[in-house]
């Protein structure tokens, strides 16, 4: 790890490798993960990516997004990245991601929870490890790309109004990296929480330091709780039972064995339901069965991320019930950023998760964000390559004295805070218990 770089891209999901694969090779890049590559929730995505259909009304889907984001989503934003949709899985495509498809040679498309439509394009159940996969494989190729493991981003460096680079920790030791752009890519605020379906890595240091410096930030007590994570009474990441289970034809049941919601209703409906049925039912779960899904006799073969985790804690899905409840999951707030990243800093970047483009509103339609992190990815490294400029600044030393537990620790207790002090009801039901 130099010094110096043109471009640092702080995160390696799905945002941070499609944004450092698409920068002019010119550039000196240093593309940053806090663990190893494959840590990254990206790796997780089980459903896939939405794009729209080939013969599909645009309409249509813009307003399936709108409706799951209670309108509260920016139009032109949503208009923008699902018209361009389709040429984002094309390039993945491109890439070499092996996007599944039917007997006749057509793409296999899920559906689920809040589509009108099957729009969604898979690898398997573990489409997000085989687009970073791909795309990984491609920045491990390139030259100008050092790719730096098991490092902490923990601040900014910041001279007067533009940021300038950035302050670490890796393998015992603290430095300063300068930066002619800096691309925060770090994901999601999981890893605050107990209950969670996020790597506990995944913290939200990215939208905290940039709260600490003052860059604009959005709607961050929007956070989406999934209504089917693997019940589980150990704290730590829990499994996501994919939705597309339920695009299959899989049902909630209460204790009684009971249908108690449409199971395709948006996200934040179904875990309230949940949420209320476990509450009346004093029950710390409900059940997913798979009884009447599609091709029942091959549900290990089709969801094999699902059936393996399951297995992990003696449930074959092939017969048995699966114990569920709602989990933390997603956030859609994060710091405000244009489509091409721009936040309200010089020369400071944010994509992905980490980013609040306004696409998802108040709550997140199944599959959009895989699409939002390439997309903005791809956009953010465009901008990066036409309007990236020079500065000229005194290079110093990196002197921190603080344990990084420590400093980690006071960035989550300000996230927290910043959470409570927006929705006082969510935090008292999702976050207190855990980290009061
Ligand atoms: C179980 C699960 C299933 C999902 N399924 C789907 C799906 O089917 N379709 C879909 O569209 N979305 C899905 N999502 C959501 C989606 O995976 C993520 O929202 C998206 O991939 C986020 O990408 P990202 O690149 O912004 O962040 P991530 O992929 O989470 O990457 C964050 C990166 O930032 C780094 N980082 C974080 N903090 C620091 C720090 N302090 N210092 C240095 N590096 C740091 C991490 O090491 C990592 O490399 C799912 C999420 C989960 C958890």
């Amino acid at each position: 790890m130099k010094g110096f770089y043109d471009v640092v891209v702080v995160g390696a999901g799905a945002a941070g490798l499609s944004c450092a694969l698409n920068l002019d090779p010119s550039f000196e890049v240093c593309l940053i993960s806090k663990k190893d590559m494959s840590e990254a929730n990206s790796y997780l995505a089980q459903g896939g990516i939405s794009a729209k259909r080939v013969n599909e009304d645009i309409d249509d889907y813009i307003e399936d997004t709108l409706r799951a984001g209670h309108y509260e989503n920016d139009p032109e934003v949503v208009r923008d990245i699902l018209d361009n949709s389709l040429e984002v899985v094309k390039s993945l495509i491109g890439y070499g991601v092996p996007f599944e498809k039917d007997e006749q040679d057509q793409y296999s498309l899920h559906k689920e929870g809040g589509h009108r439509l099957a729009r969604v394009y898979h690898v398997g159940d573990f489409t997000g490890k085989s687009i970073c996969e791909t795309m990984a494989q491609r920045v491990m190729s390139s030259p100008n790309i050092d790719v730096c493991e098991d490092t902490t981003f923990y601040d900014l460096i910041v001279e007067g109004d533009r940021a300038i680079g950035i302050k670490v920790y890796a393998k015992g030791r603290y430095q300063n990296i300068y930066s002619r752009a800096i691309v925060i890519a770090t994901g999601g605020i999981g890893g605050i929480f107990d209950s969670s379906t996020n790597f506990k890595s995944i913290s939200g240091e990215g939208l905290s330091i940039a709260i600490k410096h003052g860059v604009e930030v959005s709607n961050i007590e929007y956070v989406q709780i999934h209504p089917t994570v693997l019940y589980d009474q150990e704290k730590g990441r829990h499994s996501l039972i994919t939705e597309a289970l339920r695009g299959e034809g899989g049902i909630l049941l209460d204790k009684n064995g009971k249908r108690f919601i449409d199971e395709l209703k948006p996200r934040d409906i179904v875990s309230k339901a949940i949420r209320s049925k476990m509450e009346a039912d004093r029950s710390d779960y409900v059940y997913l069965s798979l009884e009447n899904i599609h091709n029942r006799d091959r549900v290990d073969e089709n969801f094999p991320t699902v059936f393996n985790a399951c297995m992990e804690k003696g449930i074959d899905i092939r017969n048995d019930m699966i114990p569920i409840c709602p989990g933390q999951h997603y956030h859609m707030g994060g710091i405000t950023a244009q489509i091409d990243g721009q936040t309200s800093m010089k020369a400071l970047y944010a994509i992905g998760e980490a980013a609040c483009t306004g696409l998802h509103g108040r709550n997140r339609l199944a599959s959009n964000s895989l699409l939002e992190a390439c997309y903005c990815g791809m956009r953010c490294s465009e901008n990066i390559n036409i309007s990236i400029d020079d500065f000229i600044t005194e290079i110093k030393e990196n002197h921190e004295t603080r344990d990084i537990d420590e400093i980690l620790e006071d960035h989550h207790r300000l996230l927290i805070d910043r959470i409570r002090e927006r929705n006082k009801d969510f935090y008292e039901y999702w976050l207190k218990n855990e980290n009061a």
